[in-house]
């Protein structure tokens, strides 16, 4: 069975030191060129979707979390305060709070709505040391974050869009949802009162999935505090569900913040606020995708996406060559010389890279390479200008497929 903790040390992807601490995984070279891959791919969907990108800090005052609610409602998953010259300051326990401080620190009408916010921020959970593990159970989360503040109208077009955001993600991605799921409040005091807000939000997100036409089931107990929300459920190796991607409706925040917006009637209104995360925190994220594909990620993900092995060292310098090429045109290229062992051991090693060029002296002399792809396909040598337009090609576009279609194989 596949255990992204075990594969994510033998791949050289993240790692941890009981002086780090325990939670608090650091990732090496390959797991930050994976991670950079992956942030990248997101913030360019928010771009393209119509979102903005922010930064906030990863501490707040103790009093913003009064306000939001997270200090009565959560506070035992918070770190506690730090004393700094007589003010309380916290490790944010979400970013949600200074997306709201942003959204009112300008002033706003009723043109500037939806305003999508983006960020891909730290924020911190103080879980026992006993259930920390892995990418999964951690200290320290970098969350895919984003708020939407918008008018009533305005809330299911929004939702619905971040629900295509997701599947789009998932399908560059090659995962797929275990199920979709309507958490609602269940019994207990840890959600914020009203009962009209509670129900209208969950009229509003009921209706989204049902337009969307995904099956979902609805769970009692599994909503946020300020709200009732959509998870997206995934699976891991041992067969635990856990939620990736989420869409939450929230009347809390905009009211405790008090944020609003002029309207056409040029009155002072409530916007309502959507967060949403597209993959959830990249910690998450990628302990499921080192689990789901066994380390042989998408293309456009792997951590060295192109192996140049020069079949003797006659053939080094087309092999520098082609590694300039492939770093001029952003793609991760790594030489694996003939010093490091035969070819076969080499290509062996090379087994994860969605792109074994290897270059002979028949091809050197043609400026030709003959490409292998982790799949097994064997290509006939090609010129090195159609070989590096076609894996590009493919990239861009996050394609699943490695030559983009059935690739013409050697007899
Ligand atoms: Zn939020």
């Amino acid at each position: 069975m596949l255990d992204h903790r075990k594969l994510g040390r033998e791949l050289d992807l993240f790692d941890t030191d009981p002086l780090i601490g325990a939670g608090l995984p650091y990732w090496l070279p390959d797991g930050a060129a994976v991670r950079h891959a992956l942030e990248e791919y997101i913030r360019t969907a928010e771009r393209r979707a119509g979102y903005r990108h922010v930064y906030s800090p990863v501490l707040g005052k103790r009093e913003l979390y009064e306000i939001s609610g997270h200090w009565s409602h959560y506070s035992e998953d918070m770190f506690p305060p730090m004393d700094v010259g007589g003010e309380q300051v916290v490790l944010r326990p979400s970013l949600c709070p200074h997306h709201a401080l942003i959204y009112r620190s300008r002033s706003h009408t009723y043109r500037d709505l939806p305003l999508r916010m983006a960020e891909l921020g730290d924020m911190y959970r103080a879980e026992l040391s006993g259930v920390l593990g892995g990418l999964t159970r951690v200290r320290a989360i970098h969350l895919n974050d984003a708020h939407i503040f918008c008018t009533l109208d305005q809330i299911a077009q929004e939702a619905s869009a971040a629900l295509v955001m997701i599947r789009q993600a998932y399908a560059a991605l090659g995962i797929s949802p275990t199920r979709y799921r309507l958490s609602l409040p269940g019994p207990g005091g840890k959600y914020v009162a009203g009962a009209e807000m509670w129900r209208r939000s969950t009229a509003l997100l009921t209706d989204v999935l049902d337009r969307s036409g995904l099956p979902y089931q609805a769970a009692e107990g599994e909503a946020a505090f300020y709200g009732p929300k959509i998870d997206v459920q995934v699976t891991d190796a041992a067969g635990r569900e856990s939620t990736l991607s989420t869409v939450q409706i929230d009347f809390h925040q905009p009211e405790r913040f008090d944020l609003h917006y002029i309207g056409a009637d040029g009155r002072k209104h409530r916007p309502v606020m959507l967060h949403r995360s597209i993959i959830g925190s990249i910690e998450r994220a990628v302990a499921h995708l080192i689990e789901q594909h066994g380390g042989a990620f998408p293309g456009w993900l792997a951590p060295v996406q192109v192996a140049i092995l020069p079949i003797s060292e006659a053939e080094l310098p087309n092999a520098a060559a082609l590694a300039q090429r492939c770093g001029d045109l952003g793609l991760r290229a790594e030489i694996t010389g003939p010093e490091q062992g035969t070819l076969g051991a080499r290509i062996r090693a090379a087994r994860l890279v969605p792109y074994q060029a290897i270059i002979g002296a028949e091809e050197a002399a043609q400026k030709h390479i003959a490409v292998r792809l982790r799949d097994g396909r064997r290509l006939n040598a090609q010129p090195v200008d159609d070989v590096l337009a076609r894996i590009g090609a493919v990239i861009n576009a996050y394609g699943t497929d490695l030559w983009g279609e059935p690739a013409e194989v050697v007899e």
